[in-house]
């Protein structure tokens, strides 16, 4: 084990010898083919690890070679879901250096998940600093590709060896990473269908959808492989009586209309609580109000609205937005045993289609940009 040269305390006011240390893998794995990449199966020889406790504090950060953890059965994250995670990206760019897109935002998403979870607070710069250091060592797990990238998985678990629905005492942050390939295979955008049933919620105000804590996605997979059997790709979550649009699958949602009034208009609801406050979504919100070539507005939409303005033909695009696809264009929309086709690809998507290039020249280089810090 050699000591790394950077002093990275996970806690600013923890001051002792918490120093990286890092144990390299002597058994490197070979390198996927881009083009065969399967999202979230591949791992990279390294890992991260962070680990607490109530009565030691934050211990040295540790990179070492990728491998089981081993956990007390009691474990509370195994228990009660006391788990959070982050989920963000690191590109090649046509420079050959490697850059990550926003990481500050995605630090600081995890800090209010840490919170809202009792877990132990963090420094989040120092948190970046591990996490850049482990993508400097598996370096060569970065595609050479645009189309593909590196996918950064921060963990945070309760391991609190104890059944008692209580603070954790112990905790582990650890930070795995793996290649993935384009979101859509090339060739372009494909559109995809959604189910809209408002039987399924996937939050509610004063719950935690605002935070990507665990306890949020498992519930979603009865509902999406409902979806599936009626041939829907994704889910539309609408939340309450009057059946709001909330977000598609584990994307947010943004629908591109022209307004009663004649106006074209980018609309996407917003951060009130139930919405998950995505990197992407900010990004698209920032470009379109940098931009000013149509009105940008955060606010509820009902179901109905949108029906309305399908019926009028006055939708343009409807796309989610995540770290996974940038953006991804709505197609149709299954809503009370009736299909209601959504012009998202006739339309171009001029507007999802300039969001990602302009997303994708910031991620790899293209565009210089502080957004998109060269780590390496
Ligand atoms: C992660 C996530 C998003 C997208 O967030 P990005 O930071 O843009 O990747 C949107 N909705 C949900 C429910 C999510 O979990």
């Amino acid at each position: 084990r050699a000591a790394a040269p950077t002093r990275t305390s996970l806690h600013s006011s923890q001051h002792s010898s918490d120093d990286l240390t890092i144990e390299r893998n002597p058994a490197l794995k070979p390198k996927p083919d881009p083009s065969t990449l399967v999202f979230g199966k591949q791992f990279s020889d390294h890992m991260l690890t962070v680990s607490w406790s109530e009565a030691g504090g934050w211990q040295a950060p540790q990179i070492k070679p990728f491998q089981n953890l081993s956990l007390h059965p009691a474990s509370s994250a195994l228990h009660y879901s006391i788990e959070l995670f982050e989920g963000m990206k690191a590109f090649r760019g046509v420079d050959n250096r490697i850059r990550l897109f926003r990481p500050m935002l995605n630090m600081e998403r995890m800090y209010r998940s840490t919170e809202r979870s009792c877990l132990p607070l963090f420094d989040k710069g120092e948190l970046i600093k591990c996490i850049n250091k482990l993508v400097e060592i598996d370096r060569e797990w970065v595609p050479y590709s645009t189309d593909a990238s590196l996918y950064i998985r921060p963990t945070f678990i309760g391991t609190e060896p104890s059944l008692g629905v209580s603070r954790a005492g112990h905790a582990l942050l650890f930070v795995i990473i793996g290649p993935v390939g384009p979101y859509f295979a090339t060739g372009g955008f494909s559109p995809v269908s959604l189910l809209a049933d408002p039987r399924y919620v996937r939050a509610w105000r004063g719950g935690i959808g605002e935070y990507k804590m665990g306890g949020n996605y498992g519930p979603t997979i009865a509902v999406q492989s409902e979806a599936a059997k009626q041939k829907c790709q994704q889910v539309l979550w609408l939340y309450g009586e009057n059946e709001e649009i909330t977000e598609v699958g584990t994307m947010n949602l943004f629908i591109y209309w022209t307004t009663e009034k004649g106006e074209k208009e980018l609309v996407t609801p917003p951060l009130d609580g139930i919405i998950l406050p995505g990197v992407t979504r900010q990004s698209l919100l920032d470009l379109a109000r940098e931009w000013g070539d149509f009105k940008v507005t955060e606010r509820r939409v009902l179901m109905k609205e949108l029906i309305d303005a399908l019926d009028d033909g006055r939708i343009l695009e409807v796309f989610g937005s995540g770290t996974a696809c940038v953006v991804c264009p709505v197609g149709s929309l299954l809503y009370r045993g009736q299909t209601y086709q959504i012009p998202t690809m006739k339309n171009g998507p001029d507007l999802a289609k300039r969001f990602h290039k302009e997303l994708t020249d910031i991620q790899y280089g293209r565009i210089q940009r502080d957004w998109a810090p060269v780590i390496i």
